[in-house]
């Protein structure tokens, strides 16, 4: 019988079955079908079935599907490797390929923890992060991810790492209130910089943590203040990246180079998992040496998938030929029109940025039976927490993004007439 993830298995009574899945529409076996409004995970940004993805996959497969990386290396990947450097922000020019985003993190930390090793500055083997963050579901990934229902059970196996706060007043925050967290970092560098080995974050979106947003000038202090304190920065591009926030890659909001780089779902479209990891020379350079213990330890069996890099290849090829960023735009558009019709004394807040919408609600118990009710209606979406979010593919029309939001309105509706 089938565990899923995420999900008290004692209470789980019924669950859809999908029989087929085209553009953002999904077809149940029940003869049902839904508007999708959060693309896999937020990973199917080209929709599904899509006929310019499968074509390329259809292409590779005739060669071959997968071979080890160890030792030797193929076209889908070492093309990857190149086209990743180019659209990610410059300095990043190493690419590290692995199976999923949790794994690319581990990755990420390791090839920071190490960094410090090989360069014999010993001590620096702590971590500093942002509450509210979520990094994955792996140890390490877990350590660095706000203590939440993802990783309570394994509190007491986790190190304490570093916390720090995100500035209030979201996008748009005010000087001081991104001075007032600038502050609280510096004091935490000044202090214990010579045991940090390095700062992950999710740049200008936390997602899974709760769909907050934080001000560009904050990444940008968060860039120099790592720089300053010899600490490296790693940004988990794997939510945010690929056009979610309206730039390529959020980093791009406060114009930034992190050290090191995370990316996963939307790299392979939501087809099978990938994740790449890249770092600058800098940080490269520190692995280079005679002994095979300075060398990166780490090897997944299914890193570099000719498969998962030529469906990567096609999806960076789509966003640029199709003006994907503009896309984007108009969803944001559309999203913020219907967000005038939204009006409920249960929602605390609204957060929007590039293709992604968040509705908090005053308590997750607004929210309880809200997917199942979703599903009635037409709609595939599912809260996380006290938040409803949207995060759709990027070929949704308005019409769908329309009747996304007639469910929520209908959901709203029901909510506020019970309070009467
Ligand atoms: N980092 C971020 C920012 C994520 O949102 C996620 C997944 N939600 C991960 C890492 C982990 O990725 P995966 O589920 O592919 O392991």
């Amino acid at each position: 019988m089938l565990w899923f993830p995420y999900t008290q298995m004692s209470k789980i009574k019924e669950v859809p079955v999908l029989k087929g899945a085209k553009g953002v529409e999904m077809y149940l076996a029940n003869g049902t079908t839904l508007v999708d409004g959060i693309a896999s995970w937020w990973s199917a940004v080209h929709g599904y079935n899509n006929e310019a993805i499968n074509e390329a996959i259809k292409g590779q497969l005739e060669h071959f599907s997968h071979f080890m990386l160890g030792g030797i290396a193929h076209q889908p990947a070492l093309q990857l490797a190149q086209e990743l450097v180019r659209v990610t922000p410059q300095g990043l020019n190493h690419v590290f390929f692995s199976d999923s985003g949790s794994v690319g993190v581990e990755i990420a930390l390791k090839i920071a923890l190490q960094y410090f090793k090989n360069k014999n500055i010993p001590h620096k083997t702590r971590i500093a992060y942002l509450r509210d963050g979520y990094h994955g579901d792996t140890f390490k990934a877990m350590e660095v991810s706000s203590d939440s229902d993802f990783n309570t059970a394994f509190a007491e196996v986790l190190t304490p790492q570093f916390e720090l706060h995100i500035p209030s007043g979201g996008f748009h925050a005010t000087p001081r209130q991104v001075a007032l967290a600038v502050q609280e970092m510096e004091d935490l560098f000044k202090k214990h910089h010579h045991e940090i080995a390095c700062l992950i974050l999710e740049p200008i979106v936390q997602c899974a943590g709760g769909f907050n947003i934080y001000a560009p000038e904050y990444l940008a202090a968060a860039r120099a203040l790592t720089t300053q304190y010899n600490i490296l920065l790693i940004a988990d591009e794997v939510a945010t990246g690929f056009g979610r926030t309206g730039k390529m890659f959020a980093c791009e909001h406060a114009s930034i180079t992190p050290d090191i780089m995370v990316l996963g779902k939307a790299l392979t479209a939501g087809y099978v998992g990938h994740a790449a990891t890249l770092a600058t020379t800098e940080v490269y350079n520190a692995f280079l040496g005679d002994s095979y213990e300075s060398a990166l330890m780490h090897g997944p069996t299914f890193m570099g998938n000719a498969l998962a890099c030529t469906i990567a290849l096609k999806g960076i090829a789509l966003l640029e030929q199709e003006n994907y960023l503009e896309k984007i735009n108009q969803i944001h558009g559309f999203i913020t029109a219907e967000l005038q019709n939204i009006n409920s004394q249960h929602i605390t807040a609204v957060r929007q940025i590039g293709a992604l919408v968040a509705l908090e609600f005053s308590s997750a118990k607004n929210l309880q039976g809200f997917a199942p009710f979703a599903q009635q209606n037409g709609a595939w979406l599912r809260p996380i927490g006290n938040v409803l979010y949207l995060m759709p593919a990027y070929i949704i029309s308005q019409a769908q993004i329309a009747q996304l939001f007639k469910v929520i309105t209908l959901w709203i509706n029901q909510l506020d007439a019970q309070v009467k």
